[in-house]
């Protein structure tokens, strides 16, 4: 098998298909310095543990060697309208029932004239607030869930970590640009990739990671790609790193401004900072103007910018190959939703691995589930644009007034006349995300699960204030996030308790 690409997903790819699948199975690797990699990509959400976790990783060796802290949740500052401000917390809300969520309890609570915000119930939230941090599965008193978490990390110690790992294990790395791929007269598929200089890498499997320029599913094969930009019609960003600011925040910020937004990603010795933007309404020097005036310390160099178009990879297997990260499509930031496509991309190959050669079920299945995966994130991010009531720009009118695709249509309107949300089958992002983006956007449901009226108004409040007692005291008992960070980067970390 051969891997084209060693960014992010090239080296994901390569070390969990050799720890899985073992190195009976010839992993290659090919790679160029002289073009490299993309160079951003620092943020996660809380699968990556799995991922972690699948792969053996310790965490205070993972943290310490790519620099990484700790992910709470992603805080949108001026999205629905300007000087709003909300949290996407991972982790859960409240206290789970099994037929009715927990926001129906406080939606009726609302209405019974109690004031506290969906957030006060978010041990997540909470925590990250507080700049704190601690390891909690679950907390003793009520038994309600702990912290769930993320990280960012520097990408480029991150693919270095992910390659000493898998060629550990076997994995095979040639250093060589890429010139054209030979493509089988028989089959269609590609036989083989040329190398600048001479040589030739054969494989019977490709996986695809070479970035943007998509090498062998768009340039060799053609696949096509489906354009989303209508819906998300950022189409550049801009990054630059800048020093570090204190305190540490266990958190990714998402800055709305008049032609995008900010990202404000604090990693050990860094903030990794960006700005994602619409070429249409802001060019490329307002764009460096406005994110440089929107540091918070000196920066470390120049802004670079990233051309992208939003959408997907018509078919994200083709033929012998399969396209995983920026080669697959692109989703542009805003969720930290990238990395997860390509660990998905990957478990989803592991689980459809052509052992007795590729047939065109296996292809139809596996771009079937891909499909559904990058729509239902797409509907996700929409939300976040067109549920805006922003009059400062041209930019956020035409955003809300681009039709959702019918599939956010029939989950807004759930939401905003029952309250009620669905998770379907596999879907990444589940309740929990889509009420806070819902509320946090401006959309409040005019109905409740009639079960919320189960308790009486002294037993309401006794729940409501009970939750919000122990995740206070839960929060008052951890220490800062700096202080754990600290820990896991001693020279011989102490097992995290
Ligand atoms: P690349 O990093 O571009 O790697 C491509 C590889 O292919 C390189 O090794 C290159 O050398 C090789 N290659 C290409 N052509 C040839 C050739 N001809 N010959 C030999 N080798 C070749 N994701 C997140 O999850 N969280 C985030 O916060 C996040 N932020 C982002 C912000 C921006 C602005 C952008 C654009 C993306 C962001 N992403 C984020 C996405 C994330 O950066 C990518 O998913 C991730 O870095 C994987 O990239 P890649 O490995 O697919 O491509």
């Amino acid at each position: 098998m051969v891997v084209i690409g060693g960014g992010t997903a090239g080296w994901i790819s390569a070390a969990l298909l050799v720890k899985i699948l073992g190195n009976a199975l010839k992993i290659t690797v090919v790679e160029s310095e002289q073009i490299g990699t993309i160079g951003v990509g620092e943020a996660t959400i809380p699968p990556i543990l799995s991922l972690n976790r699948a792969l053996g990783f310790d965490e205070a060796d993972f943290i310490r060697a790519t620099r990484a802290t700790i992910k709470l949740g992603i805080e949108f500052e001026h999205w629905g309208r300007i000087g709003a401000r909300y949290m996407h917390a991972f982790g859960s809300i409240g206290k789970d029932f099994p037929f009715c969520g927990f926001h129906h309890f406080w939606t009726r609570s609302l209405g019974e004239g109690r004031r506290e915000a969906l957030w006060d119930y978010s041990l997540n939230y909470q925590s990250a607030k507080r700049n704190r941090f601690a390891p909690l599965e679950q907390l003793e008193i009520g038994k309600l869930p702990g912290l769930v978490h993320a990280y960012h990390f520097d990408a480029g110690l991150y693919a270095a970590y992910l390659r000493a790992f898998s060629e550990r294990l076997g994995v095979r790395r040639i250093e060589g640009l890429i010139t054209h791929a030979n493509l089988d007269p028989a089959t269609g598929g590609v036989q083989s990739v040329q190398l600048q200089g001479g040589g030739e890498v054969a494989g019977d499997l490709f996986i695809d990671c070479s970035g943007f320029r998509g090498l062998l599913i768009e340039q060799a094969l053609n696949t096509g790609y489906e354009d989303w930009s209508h819906w998300l019609p950022c189409d550049r960003a801009l990054a630059v790193a800048c020093e570090s600011a204190e305190p540490l925040a266990p958190y990714t910020r998402a800055i709305a401004h008049p032609g995008g937004w900010q990202w404000r990603i604090p990693l050990q010795h860094r903030t990794g900072n960006g700005l994602v933007y619409c070429s249409k309404y802001l060019s490329d020097e307002e764009a460096r103007a406005l994110l440089l005036a929107n540091l918070d310390a000196a920066p470390l160099g120049e802004p670079r910018p990233i051309p992208f178009r939003t959408g997907r990879r018509t078919r994200q297997w083709n033929h012998n190959v399969v396209s995983i990260g920026l080669a697959s499509g692109f989703l542009e930031p805003l969720e930290s939703t990238s990395i997860h496509l390509i660990q998905s991309g990957v478990i989803r190959l592991i689980k459809h691995f052509p052992h007795a050669g590729i047939t065109p079920a296996e292809i139809d299945e596996y771009n079937r589930q891909s499909q559904a995966e990058f729509e239902h994130i797409r509907d996700f991010l929409i939300l976040h644009y067109w549920q805006n009531d922003r009059p400062d720009s041209e930019f956020w009118r035409e955003c809300r007034n681009r039709e959702p695709p019918p599939s956010l249509q029939q989950r807004i309107e759930l939401f905003e006349t029952t309250g009620k949300l669905f998770r379907a089958q596999d879907e990444l992002f589940g309740e929990q995300a889509w009420q806070q983006v819902m509320i946090g956007q401006g959309i409040m449901p005019r109905d409740y699960h009639p079960l919320a009226d189960s308790l009486t108004t002294q037993q309401l409040d006794e729940l409501l204030d009970g939750v919000r007692a122990i995740i206070q005291r839960a929060v008052d008992g951890m220490g800062s996030h700096r202080q754990f960070i600290e820990r896991c980067c001693r020279p011989a970390a102490a097992p995290i308790a």
